[in-house]
């Protein structure tokens, strides 16, 4: 298109790069998904075909936009790693940003039917979304480390609020003066006691969250004439409960964040 008079305004756009060779995490947030999540009657604490939904989101965005070289989600949020290096949309902070939230909207509106077949989804969902960025690997992993910490409690937390309110019919108020000032033991406790449940035996994806990464996986890629299976490690989205606090982790995936 021919330059017009009008064009000078394009000077006027917010200039807004990520400075290089930093980490750049996008952060995405389920808006108000405590009242979606009422309008769509999740189980409580932790609908896990909801997170299953929001694990498959997260894969597509992975699989789509390269660049993202780990995720980590829990509840509604869902946290994706941009490699240092990426040159994505020149690393321009609102292009990154607007199209990681809206790639991720869209698949959750798309994907929905798969995940909740019986039920036709009340509410239009979207999410907030913000940018991080880290400077240095500690930085990163101190990140990931923190959303996890925040996993556990929330769901420790829960756990206990939703067998109090669900199975004891406490009211939402007395649950919460029950727990009121109570330490992680003192949960762990309660939830022994009266419920006979052991919290490191909860399912993984609930006290964990859930990563998304490209891991080393064995495929058979043919076989031999003899029948015998042909191996070989392929890299592949995977999606792990893995503990990110834990320096091992990073020990045992150091392709990860090279
Ligand atoms: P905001 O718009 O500020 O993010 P919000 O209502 O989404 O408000 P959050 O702090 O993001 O508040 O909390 C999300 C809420 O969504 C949780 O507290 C929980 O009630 C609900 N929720 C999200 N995922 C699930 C799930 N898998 N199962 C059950 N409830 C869920
Ligand atoms: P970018 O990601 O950089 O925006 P793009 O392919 O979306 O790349 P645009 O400059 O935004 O490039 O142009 C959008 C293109 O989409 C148009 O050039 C046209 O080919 C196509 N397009 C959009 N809307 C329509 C429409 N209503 N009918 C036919 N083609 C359309
Ligand atoms: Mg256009
Ligand atoms: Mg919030
Ligand atoms: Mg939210
Ligand atoms: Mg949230
Ligand atoms: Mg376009």
């Amino acid at each position: 298109m021919a330059n017009s008079k009008y064009e000078y305004v394009k000077s006027f756009e917010v200039v807004d790069k990520i400075l290089p060779n930093t980490w750049i995490v996008v952060r995405i947030d389920g808006r108000n998904f405590h009242r979606f999540s009422d309008e769509n009657e999740f189980d409580k604490p932790n609908d896990v075909q909801a997170l299953n939904l929001m694990n498959s989101c997260a894969v597509a965005v992975v699989e789509e936009f390269t660049d993202i070289i780990f995720s980590y989600g829990v509840s509604d949020e869902y946290s994706f790693v941009f490699k240092r290096t990426s040159q994505f949309y020149e690393r321009r902070n609102s292009k990154i940003l607007s199209t990681t939230v809206s790639l991720f909207t869209a698949y959750y509106v798309k994907k929905w039917k798969e995940f909740f077949p019986q039920k036709d989804m009340r509410l239009t969902p979207s999410f907030d979304g913000r940018v991080v960025i880290l400077p240095s690997n500690v930085n990163l992993s101190h990140y990931l480390a923190w959303r996890q910490v925040d996993c556990h409690v929330n769901n420790q937390y829960n756990t206990c609020f939703w067998m109090l309110v669900l199975n004891k019919g406490k009211t939402k108020k007395e649950a919460q003066d029950i727990l009121k000032g109570t330490e992680t033991q003192d949960k762990n406790e309660l939830l022994f006691q009266q419920f006979d449940i052991n919290y490191s035996n909860l399912p993984a994806i609930f006290r964990k969250g859930s990563c998304v990464f490209k891991d080393k996986v064995e495929e058979i890629v043919k076989h031999t004439e003899s029948g015998d299976p042909v191996k070989r490690l392929r890299k592949k989205v995977v999606v792990s409960h893995c503990d990110v606090i834990e320096d091992r982790f990073w020990k045992d995936h150091p392709w990860i964040l090279d």
